[in-house]
């Protein structure tokens, strides 16, 4: 029997093992694929590191961390995981990219944030052309995690684990003596277990009812040009709330070209069993408009464009908790478009619940009672799927 089993070794699941083997426990992961893969949450090229502008005060914490670990990481994998390469925060005052900060006390308390009125943001970023009136802050910390390079060093450090893939969960149950997890293969038992499957979690958790929607949505690569490449080739990532038309992000380009797309489309939900992967003429050329309008530097021919999954929680907060019927098992869902610069704190904190070590931060914020009234919660199932 395992101390510990992982189910779901993407970005959060992988974390949780490195950290539980770190700890000293033997422990069992299983994935339904390999990743790093393209059909989950975690895949293609990048993933923005940034203080929690529109999240809200309770992420910062955890932001901090973030960078420790990941430097941590940094030295004991030997690869480069963090690129620091600044960040814009962009959009209208009362808008929602601002919404978790309020700007005037990082201006009043944040020396390192610059606040830069739309014609400041053409002169220091000329590649950019932002509306008049647009608010931006600059963030020198901000900076791009190596998606790839950030899971393989996770993984590795998870090794020790008797690591299976291309192995689907079926199923799980939980008793007194422990759990017990079946794949198409085998049976295994372990004394704890923690869930950490992504898009894929309501079908592990059918009976929780959980309020997580699949969205799906696009990332885009583009070959810069135009008489500001290279500027932009060094320049920050942003995130930028449009009068019209939703959140825009972009990153400097990479080997692959400049990744752009949008963050948080409504109505884009999606079935995880029927998730449309072709990316279709009208979704590029929407894009392309924006890039066009706010970026014409940046709107090259395209590279390459890949759906990628959210998978969201009401109020865009994660889920980390245990299982309200189960004690022994462990779970984290809702990633929400934004929980990738978290994984290593996210890990470590779902090691703690597992544990039984008082978790380092306060975790009511991410609970499963959130969403639920304490009655409902009687008579659910007691096993999963
Ligand atoms: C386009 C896009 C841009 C993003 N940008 C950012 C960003 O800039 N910054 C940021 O912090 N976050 C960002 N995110 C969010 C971040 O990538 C996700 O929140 C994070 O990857 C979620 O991690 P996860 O471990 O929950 O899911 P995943 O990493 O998808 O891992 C879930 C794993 O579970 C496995 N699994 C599922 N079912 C089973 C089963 N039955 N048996 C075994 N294994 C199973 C899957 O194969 C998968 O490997 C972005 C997401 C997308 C899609």
């Amino acid at each position: 029997m395992y101390d510990f089993a992982v189910v779901g070794l993407g970005a959060i699941g992988s974390a949780t093992a490195a950290e539980l083997v770190r700890r000293g426990y033997s422990v069992l992961g299983l994935d339904r694929y390999r990743p790093p893969h393209t059909l989950g949450s975690a895949h293609s090229d990048t993933r923005m590191i940034r203080e929690a502008w529109y999240e809200g005060s309770l992420y910062m914490p955890l932001v901090q961390e973030a960078y420790r670990r990941w430097a941590r990481l940094e030295v004991s994998s030997g690869r480069t995981l963090v690129r620091t390469t600044g960040g814009l925060m962009m959009g209208p005052r009362d808008g929602r990219v601002f919404a978790g900060r309020p700007l005037a006390e990082v201006v009043r308390d944040d020396s390192d944030c610059i606040s830069l009125s739309a014609e400041d943001v053409a002169d220091r970023f000329p590649w950019l052309r932002p509306d008049p009136g647009t608010i931006t802050i600059y963030e020198p910390r901000a900076g791009v995690l190596g998606l790839e390079a950030c899971l393989e060093a996770s993984r590795d450090a998870a090794a020790d684990a008797d690591l299976h893939f291309d192995e689907p969960v079926a199923e799980w149950s939980a008793s007194a003596s422990g759990v017990r997890i079946r794949t198409d293969r085998r049976e295994y038992r372990a004394r704890r277990l923690a869930i950490a499957a992504g898009a894929w979690t309501p079908q592990l958790l059918p009976g929780l009812g959980l309020p997580l929607e699949v969205e799906r949505t696009v990332q885009y690569w583009f070959e810069p040009g135009g008489v500001h490449a290279d500027a932009l080739a060094a320049g920050p990532a942003w995130v930028w709330e449009l009068e019209r038309g939703g959140t825009w992000y972009g990153f400097r380009p990479t080997a692959r070209g400049l990744k752009s797309g949008m963050h948080f489309q409504a109505g884009r939900r999606t079935d995880i069993d029927r998730v449309d992967r072709a990316v279709g003429a009208s979704e590029t050329a929407a894009l392309r408009r924006i890039l066009e309008r706010y970026a014409p530097d940046a709107a090259g021919s395209l590279a390459h464009a890949s759906v990628c999954l959210y998978t969201n929680t009401p109020d865009e907060g994660f889920i980390l908790d245990r299982h309200p019927e189960h004690p022994d098992v462990v779970l984290f869902a809702g990633g929400s478009g934004h929980a990738f610069k978290f994984m290593l704190v996210l890990g470590a904190l779902m090691a703690d619940l597992l544990t039984g070590k008082p978790p380092r931060h306060d975790l009511s914020p991410f609970s499963i009672g959130r969403f639920r009234g304490p009655m409902r919660l009687a008579g659910r199932e007691s096993t999963g799927r």
